[in-house]
Formats: structure tokens, C-alpha cells, sequence
């Protein structure tokens, strides 16, 4: 274990750690590259369709200027921010360019993406050996309508990559981010990779992307068989990555303060953002949201589980009212939308049930991941005085600071770290012990193979 003053990076997905300039490079060596499907999503998004040949063009003929121009064009500032189409609308410049978007049927086609993803991930590694990370898990989403055979040579190539980190003065883990629709689609490769050459780098598995429409509950068997690996394989024991509470417009507050909760209990290891966890609820304002019955029937049932909880951090339940509604709330159909009003008092309530929940996380031992400059851009967390780091800390829960999409952001560890100190008007020797902790966060030590 390296404990040399070097930092670890728990929260960063491959692609997304790719830097303008590693992907101009990249752009510069391709054959012709297809840009509609790019220049189309962009145009739905910020209303002007982008020329990127042209300026790749002009980076060409080395005219001054242009690198930059490309780079404004790759990264997802602060002035793009808070909605993902536009975050998707840069991130498909990135698909465009990548193998990804060639033929499937073209000859080699595999060879080539196994070969581009090595050649970024190398890239990647450097850079954090550049700035100081010494150990960093990363994580990818094999494409997942592709056959198995697709996402095997990827994450075998990962794996080779990530044992030979160490030569560049990096300890790299591979994490597997799971279709939330169907875990189970890789579960069997995963299994086979952790047990095989390389296996011990395979530390995590990692739920992302879009959560609306998906609960925690429903991963509860996925989770079991997870556990049930670990407990057959404990040298081999994968932890359990969840975003979760990041983006919720199709559900109330409540239900999504609960969905941080329940999947902290049902055993993840860590959770990455949980803003709706820690959010200011003053943030919101007052305003109406919409909610499913179905999502109305579990949070009733939650409330009238936890009232005793919920009550102690003086949060008033009505049980007979809450019993009533619900068993109202059954009869509807379960897709069927029911409106929620937010008033002042139901903010200053919500306040109430974060604390709850959190006191609740603290006993499961879950970490939560907080990743700024995403918060700020992908959630649209522009108040810095909102942002949950400030209650995270206040409750004392562990959290580890990672930067998610370092690339597309043009973020980095250091950048996110100096940015928590700011905020929480911290010193420097307290930020650096914070950034140790991250140590102990790793996804081996909180699966028990290895010691803090
Ligand atoms: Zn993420």
C-alpha cells in the first residue's frame, strides 16, 4: 500500500477523464471521422451547429488559436451548466471520434477500440502520475448491447492496462458501471474476470447514468449475489459503487432524500453524490413537483417505519394520516402522477429528514463521493453555500473528494480538493488530512481485503 503524501481518486469514469488535448491527438491520427450524429445532438442543445472538421483543420495547418478554439468546444464549462443534454451534446464529440461510432461489421473493429482505450487509458494514468494521484479507480461501461465477448476484451485490456499502472507510479483499479435496467447482463463476465489473470485489480462494480426509474430496491437481489461473491471469494470481493441521489426532477424531495438512504442500507459501499442527501433545501425554493403513486406508496411506508427516527430529529408524523393516505394512494395506478407542494415549512421539514437519513448512513459506514465542479455543472449546484458537503461534514459523515469527468470538465483532483477547502474555509493541513482518509476508502479496504 502507498502512503507516501500521494493522492487516490475514487470517483472517475474512463471516458470521461479523456483531456481535449489526449482527444485532439487522437482526432488528428483517425481516418475520417463522421461528425452528423455529434453535430446534431449539439445543435438540439445549444441552438448553433459546430464545424469541429474545420477546426481540426485549422489545428492542422498550426493556426494560432484553434487548439483553443477546440477545447472550448470539448469542455464542459461553467457557463454550459446544469443540463444534461448539453454535457451529452460535448460528450458525443468524444463518441464521434472514438471507435465506438465505426461499423461494427468493419474488419478489426474490436482490436481497434481495445487498442484506442489503452492508448487513453495510458494517457489518463500519466496524468495523474503528473499531479500527484497515486491510486485511482476507474471506472467503464462496456457498451452494453454488445456481446459479452465485446466487454470481455475491454475489460481485459483495462485490467492489463490498470497492472501496469505501477510503472507510472499509479495503482490503478477497474471498476464495472452496470446497466441499471439489467445488472445481471455482465455479472457472469464480471464474476469470471475477478477470478482471473489480473482479478485482484477488478475492485468494484458502479451503478450510473440515468436513476429516474430506477430504485434502489430493485437491485436488492443484485446486491445479495454481490455479497454472496465476496463471501466465496473474499480475496476477490468487488464493493459496491452507487450514484445515487444526483438527479431526481421525476420524484419528491423525500423519495429522494430516501433513495440515498435505502441503498446506503441495502449495503453499498459508497454512494456517489447524494446530493439530495446534504442539498440546501432553501435551494429549491417554494414550488410544486411531480411524483408517481407508486413512489408516494413507498415513501408512507418509509414514513411509518421511521417515524420513531424521524421523530427524534423532530420531524412530526401523523401515523393515522400517513395510514390512510397510503392505503388511498394503493388503490391508484402505480404510474398514475400526483402533485406535491413545497412551502417554506415542508423545506424546513425536508432539513429535518436529511439529518435523519444521514445519522442513519452513518451507522451503515457508507462514504459518500463528492465531486464539485460535476455538482456544479451536471446538478446545477451554483450556490456554493448550498452545497451538501457542508452538512456531510457537519454530520460528520466520511466523504471522499473525487472529480468524476476530470477530462470533459478540464478538472482536476487537486482543482476539486482546493475547491472543498475553499468552501468549508479550511486549512491546509486540514484538507490534506481529509484527502488521506480517501486511503481508507478504497474500494479493497472497505470490502475487508486489505487494512486501512
Ligand atoms: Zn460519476
Amino acid at each position: 500500500m502507498r502512503e507516501d503524501g500521494g493522492l487516490v481518486e475514487l470517483h472517475a469514469h474512463l471516458y470521461g477523464c479523456i483531456r481535449h488535448d489526449a482527444l485532439l491527438q487522437h482526432i488528428l491520427v483517425s481516418d475520417r471521422i463522421d461528425w452528423s450524429a455529434y453535430q446534431g445532438s449539439y445543435e438540439a442543445a445549444f441552438g448553433v451547429r459546430p464545424d469541429p472538421e474545420a477546426i481540426v483543420e485549422r489545428v492542422r495547418r498550426k493556426e494560432a488559436g484553434a487548439e483553443n478554439e477546440f477545447k472550448e468546444l470539448f469542455v464542459f464549462g461553467d457557463g454550459d451548466g446544469g443540463r444534461f443534454e448539453r454535457f451529452q451534446a460535448k460528450f458525443d464529440l468524444l463518441i464521434a471520434a472514438s471507435e465506438l461510432s465505426r461499423p461494427r461489421s468493419d474488419p478489426g473493429f474490436e482490436g481497434r477500440l481495445e487498442n484506442e482505450l489503452d492508448r487513453f487509458m495510458l494517457r489518463i494514468l500519466r496524468d495523474y502520475a503528473e499531479i500527484g494521484v497515486r491510486h485511482a479507480e476507474l471506472r467503464m461501461m462496456p457498451p452494453p448491447t454488445e456481446p459479452r465477448e465485446l466487454a470481455k476484451g475491454l475489460l481485459t485490456r483495462m485490467l492489463e492496462r490498470a497492472a501496469r499502472g505501477a510503472e507510472l507510479g499509479v495503482d490503478a483499479r477497474v471498476a464495472i458501471s452496470l446497466s441499471r435496467e439489467d445488472p445481471w447482463y455482465l455479472w457472469d463476465l464480471m464474476r469470471d474476470l475477478s477470478l482471473g489473470p489480473h482479478g485482484e485489480l477488478l475492485t468494484g462494480v458502479d451503478f450510473c447514468a440515468v436513476e429516474e426509474g430506477h430504485p434502489p430496491k430493485r437491485k436488492s437481489a443484485f446486491f445479495d449475489a454481490v455479497r454472496e461473491h465476496n463471501r466465496a471469494a473474499p480475496q476477490r470481493a468487488l464493493a459496491i459503487l452507487y450514484h445515487v441521489g444526483e438527479s431526481f426532477e421525476d420524484k419528491s424531495l423525500e423519495s429522494a432524500l430516501r433513495w440515498v438512504q435505502e441503498a446506503a442500507e441495502m449495503g453499498a459501499h459508497r454512494l456517489g453524490h447524494a446530493i439530495a442527501l446534504g442539498v440546501d433545501p432553501e435551494s429549491f425554493g417554494v414550488h410544486t413537483r411531480l411524483e408517481r403513486a407508486g413512489e408516494r406508496a413507498d415513501q408512507l411506508r418509509y414514513d411509518l417505519k421511521h417515524a420513531p427516527g424521524l421523530e427524534r430529529f423532530g420531524v412530526r408524523v401523523d401515523r393515522e394520516r400517513a395510514a390512510r393516505e397510503l392505503s388511498k394512494v394503493e388503490t391508484f395506478a402505480t404510474d398514475s402522477m400526483l402533485e406535491l407542494s413545497y412551502d417554506r415549512e415542508r423545506l424546513e421539514e425536508l432539513r429535518k429528514r436529511q439529518d435523519y437519513a444521514m445519522s442513519a448512513i452513518l451507522k451503515t459506514g457508507a462514504i459518500i463521493e463528492v465531486c464539485p465542479t460535476s455538482n456544479r455543472r451536471l446538478a446545477g449546484l451554483t450556490d456554493d453555500a448550498h452545497h451538501p458537503v457542508h452538512r456531510f461534514v457537519e454530520a460528520g459523515l466520511p466523504i471522499a473528494v473525487a472529480s468524476d469527468d476530470p477530462g470533459i470538465f478540464d478538472t482536476t483532483l487537486p482543482d476539486e480538493l482546493e475547491w472543498v477547502r475553499r468552501t468549508l474555509r479550511w486549512s491546509k493541513g486540514e484538507i490534506e488530512a481529509l484527502a488521506r482518509r480517501s486511503w481508507g476508502y478504497r474500494s479493497e479496504v472497505l470490502v475487508g481485503m486489505e487494512s486501512g
